[in-house]
Formats: C-alpha cells, sequence, structure tokens
C-alpha cells in the first residue's frame, strides 16, 4: 500500500536500545522487564504492571487469576477484537454478548442488567477505538451484582475517563503492544491492577506456575510462558518516554481528518472530543450513512486499496463469527450490526503526512 492502514514509528534512538540489550547477557526476566513494568504502572497510576507477551495473554491471565471458569458468564460487547471472547473460552467460560451505545460505539450500560443472569461473574469493559467506556455508570452496575471489572484498553492507552486514566478502575486491566498499537513492544501486552495478590497470581502464571520462594523449580500452579522478552521491554521503555507526543500526533491527524471530511455528506465522522473523557486515538473509523449496505462498503474498500490506500473494516463482529455459532441465541445485536457493516478504518499512524490525508478524502469523497 503506497499510504497504509497503519504503520509503526520506531526512531533511531529506540533502535540502539533494542541493539544494546543484546549485547548483554540477559534477554529475558531481567532489568528492563522490572523498568518497563514500573514505568507502565506508574504511567497509569496504578500499583502493579506485569508485562506479559501479548494483549490475548493479559485478558487470559486475567480471567484465569479472577476465578473465571466452567459455567460462568462473562459479559462483553460483540463490537470488538475476538481475543476478548477467546480469553474468556480458554478457561471454558461463556461469552455473553451486549449491545453497544451509538455516541461512543462502547458497551451500552442500559442493556447491561437485563443481561446478567445467577452466572455472571464478570463483564469485560473494552474501550473500543481508544473512548473510553461510561465506565461510571458500568462500575455501579458491577457493582450491585457483584461483578467483578477487567477493563481491556488494549486500544486506549492514555485515554481518560473525569480525569484519570483508563486502566485504573476495574479489578484489573490490560493493555497491547502489537505494532498497530499506539505504543510497541513488536508483541507484547501487560496487566495492571492495585490488588497484589492478583498481580502475584499472574506473575507466576507468566512463567509456568513457579513460586518466587526461590526454590528451584517450585510449582505450585499450571501456568503458561507469556513471558515478554528484553527485547521488546526495551522496545516499551522508549516508547513510553514519548507516549505524550505520540498521543498529540494522533489527536492532531484524527483533528486533520475531521476537517478534510466536513464536505462529505454521506458519512460520519468519530466524535472529535468529549467533555467528561479524553479519547487516545488509536484509529480513524468513519461510518457510511445507513442507506448504504455491506457491499456498497466492501467494493469502496477494495477499489481504494486498488489504488494503494489501505482501509480497514472494524469490526467483524465476534457473535457473526464461525467459532462462535455455537453460542444459543440471546438478544438481538441491532447497532453492532448496523456500524459493522458501515464502518471503514482510514489510514492511520503518527508519520502519515497531511497530503497523504487529503489523498485520501479526495480518494473517498466521490465514491460516498
Ligand atoms: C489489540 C487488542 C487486544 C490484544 O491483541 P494482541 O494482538 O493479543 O496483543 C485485545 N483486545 C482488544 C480490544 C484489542 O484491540
Amino acid at each position: 500500500m503506497r499510504i497504509p492502514l497503519s504503520a509503526p514509528d520506531i526512531t533511531e534512538e529506540e533502535i540502539r536500545a533494542v541493539a544494546d540489550v543484546l549485547r548483554t547477557p540477559s534477554l529475558s526476566l531481567g532489568p528492563k522487564l522490572k523498568e518497563f513494568e514500573e514505568t507502565l504502572a506508574r504511567y497509569i497510576g496504578v500499583s502493579h504492571a506485569v508485562a506479559v507477551s501479548s494483549g490475548t495473554a493479559a485478558l487470559h491471565l486475567c480471567v484465569r487469576a479472577l476465578g473465571i471458569s466452567d459455567g460462568h458468564e462473562v459479559i462483553m460487547p460483540s463490537f470488538t477484537f475476538i481475543a476478548v471472547a477467546n480469553a474468556v473460552r480458554y478457561e471454558r467460560a461463556t461469552p455473553v454478548f451486549v449491545d453497544i451505545e451509538e455516541r461512543t460505539f462502547n458497551l451500552d450500560p442500559d442493556l447491561i442488567e437485563a443481561a446478567i443472569t445467577p452466572r455472571t461473574r464478570a463483564i469485560i469493559v473494552v474501550h473500543t477505538f481508544g473512548v473510553p467506556a461510561d465506565l461510571d455508570r458500568i462500575i455501579q452496575i458491577a457493582r450491585k451484582h457483584r461483578l467483578l471489572v477487567i477493563e481491556d484498553a488494549c486500544e486506549a492507552i492514555g485515554a481518560e475517563y473525569r480525569g484519570s486514566k483508563v486502566g485504573t478502575f476495574g479489578d484489573v486491566a490490560v493493555f497491547a503492544f502489537f505494532p498497530n498499537k499506539q505504543i510497541t513492544t513488536g508483541e507484547g501486552g501487560a496487566v495492571v491492577t492495585n490488588d497484589a495478590e492478583i498481580a502475584d497470581k499472574i506473575r507466576k502464571l507468566r512463567n509456568q506456575g513457579k513460586d518466587d520462594s526461590g526454590a528451584w523449580l517450585q510449582h505450585s500452579d499450571v501456568g503458561y510462558n507469556y513471558r515478554l522478552s528484553e527485547i521488546s521491554c526495551a522496545l516499551g521503555i522508549e516508547q513510553l518516554k514519548r507516549i505524550d507526543s505520540i498521543l498529540e500526533r494522533r489527536a492532531s491527524v484524527a483533528r486533520e481528518y475531521y476537517q478534510h471530511l466536513s464536505g462529505i455528506t454521506g458519512l460520519t465522522r468519530p466524535t472529535l472530543a468529549f467533555s467528561d473523557r479524553k479519547v487516545s486515538w488509536f484509529v480513524y473509523v468513519v461510518w457510511l450513512n445507513p442507506n448504504f449496505g455491506q457491499l456498497e462498503r466492501d467494493s469502496i474498500v477494495t477499489e481504494m486499496q486498488a489504488h494503494g490506500i489501505g482501509l480497514g473494516r472494524y469490526f467483524g463482529p465476534i457473535h457473526l463469527q464461525p467459532a462462535y455459532r455455537y453460542l444459543p441465541f440471546r438478544t438481538p445485536l441491532p447497532l453492532t450490526e448496523s456500524v459493522a457493516q458501515r464502518s471503514i478504518a482510514l489510514p492511520f499512524f503518527n508519520r502519515i503526512s497531511v497530503e497523504q490525508i487529503r489523498e485520501v478524502c479526495s480518494a473517498l469523497s466521490p465514491r460516498t
């Protein structure tokens, strides 16, 4: 693609920091891991961060450490990345999908209570596209029904809700550092929490269930190899150093798009700013008007890709995926299905130029 959908932003200094690790004897479970975790915890504003090999691994360890298992149900959106539901299924629990609200494309708090049953154990709140969900209301519902809250902040590092960063509201929260996220470690993820006991449990599970008692090969639990290498952690430390300027740059790309798309009547732009929350821009997704169907959307995407412009379709709803057809039908998810069919993600990365933004918008304009 001449203009890709996303592109990592790695500086020469960051390349040097990674290369320096390779000149040390510590390539895993060393000082970079400790430094990355401490820096991340401080940045988010929590007591503990545990770095792991991916955002999916982070979600899985949360589900496992919170004791969510056979016979339990977990409320989550279907309009999200499939890893959210997969992590619940790894522990043989059942995803229960709830529709989204139009304003933020996150879980609609008005629909959550109807989905709660005696088997419900937790809610996974996803901050989709970097926009914080309605945390006050969702946490209130969770408290009332004694449910655990896992925040999936994989798309929202640095986003804020009423003055606090996302990731500080739930019992646990997860972040991801795949190359298309706001900051990257190549592959990687993290769990954050203020609960020392949960953090300890997750630290053990990340490393084959090994005790920290100092005893050699003492395993109290069946864990995993979900470790993150020193190489990845070194990159993460450097990326975190400039996260404020990265997020500011992404917000300014979003403002550029907003202006350049203003004359196009066939589509809806994402909300640029909220009074009570700060967006951490992950992707820039626009919605074709409801008179467009999935076929028209798909042909716009194909045509523009043929011209070298990388576009995405967020998301294929989880409940419609073949791997999830086994679930009994519960409630309809009309907004999830409708917005998923009409979404187009535009090229969005730190180093995109104003000329490239202009080109994307003028290629999109006659087609909508
Ligand atoms: C990216 C992402 C994840 C984790 O992805 P990995 O590729 O496993 O790092 C989880 N949930 C959401 C909502 C995501 O966008």
